[in-house]
């Protein structure tokens, strides 16, 4: 069983409790219009290039079988509809490209897993799969969390709730923790900044609420997108509604998309925006947990 893979992350204290170990898989169907991992985006492995790390030596524009590395005005262009994807580029440079995605088996996957197993015990942490949206690859994913937990690892799937309702529902019996995206409970809105409604994410969520599993609600919020009363109180009424929700986090936004969007060739939406004050995130925190029966907490 092998899936593609973008980024395996050691230590990270975001993505659920403890100290934990976060498996990013490439591939999304939602279009988030303030992606902070647009490089998730397509399942395709992509060739990034940071413009920073570029020393000039013109390796790349004479190794390119198909002639993808270009000047044009003094400006490094590639040609990405042309590229195939073999890396022999990234293999000349001392540093400014990669290619983002890699196959990799559940075995190897668990290998990277287990070297932080001691801090998992002495942290209370795991394993998280994070994407992109892990539903894309749903037998990995399925198989994976697996086979965390036959090692006793605890683990939580970080998702959109955006696939089948038979997938999802099969990830119940591997995960200990949902971590649930909530982007936007008014559907129109939901379609319009992430390019799906959010019909089909709600009925998922009730199913696995309905099964007994545990999440916890995770609401990106984004200055002049979602920051509004009626979309606060919609979010403490929906956790109100569930059993097993134990938990609302606020994300504010981060700009951490735009660089990552250039360096693989694409549009940011929010070019410009500001992440929020810490003070402004409290207001957000303070206004859904007045309606909300569970704690609410800033993440990230
Ligand atoms: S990955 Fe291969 S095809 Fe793509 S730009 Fe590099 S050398 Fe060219
Ligand atoms: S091989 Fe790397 S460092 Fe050299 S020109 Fe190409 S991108 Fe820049």
């Amino acid at each position: 069983m092998e899936g593609m893979v973008f980024d395996i992350q050691r230590l990270s204290v975001h993505d659920g409790p403890g100290i934990r170990t976060t498996v990013f898989l490439k591939g999304c169907p939602l279009r988030c219009v303030w992606c902070h991992n647009p490089e998730s985006n397509a399942i395709q492995p992509q060739l990034a290039f940071h413009e920073n790390l570029c020393i000039g030596c013109g390796n790349c524009f004479a190794i390119c079988p198909n002639q993808c590395h270009a000047l044009n005005n003094g400006r490094h262009e590639i040609a990405r509809a042309q590229c195939a994807g073999c890396g022999l580029c990234v293999q000349a440079c001392t540093g400014a490209l990669e290619i983002l995605g890699k196959r990799c088996t559940v075995e190897e996957v668990m290998k990277e897993v287990r070297k932080d197993a001691s801090f998992y015990r002495t942290s209370g942490g795991g394993v998280t799969v994070s994407g992109g949206e892990p539903l894309m690859q749903p037998d990995f994913t399925y198989e994976l969390l697996s086979a965390a937990k036959k090692e006793g690892l605890h683990t939580c799937l970080e998702t959109s709730g955006y696939g089948p309702l038979q997938s999802i529902l099969k990830f119940s019996s591997a995960v200990d923790l949902f971590l649930y995206d909530v982007k936007e409970t008014d559907s129109k809105r939901h379609l319009k900044f992430t390019g799906v409604e959010n019909q089909q994410i709600l009925e998922n969520l009730f199913a696995i609420d309905e099964l007994g599993a545990s999440s916890i609600l995770r609401c990106p919020i984004i200055p002049g997108f979602n920051d509004r009363d009626g979309h606060f109180n919609s979010i403490a009424k929906l956790a109100n509604q569930l059993r097993h929700v134990c938990m609302i986090h606020v994300e504010p936004y981060n700009s951490f998309g735009e660089g990552k969007a250039q360096s693989i060739g694409s549009q940011y939406a929010l070019k410009g925006v500001q992440p929020p004050e810490e003070e402004r995130v409290a207001e957000w925190v303070n206004r859904i947990q007045a309606k909300a029966h569970v704690p609410v907490v800033k993440n990230g």
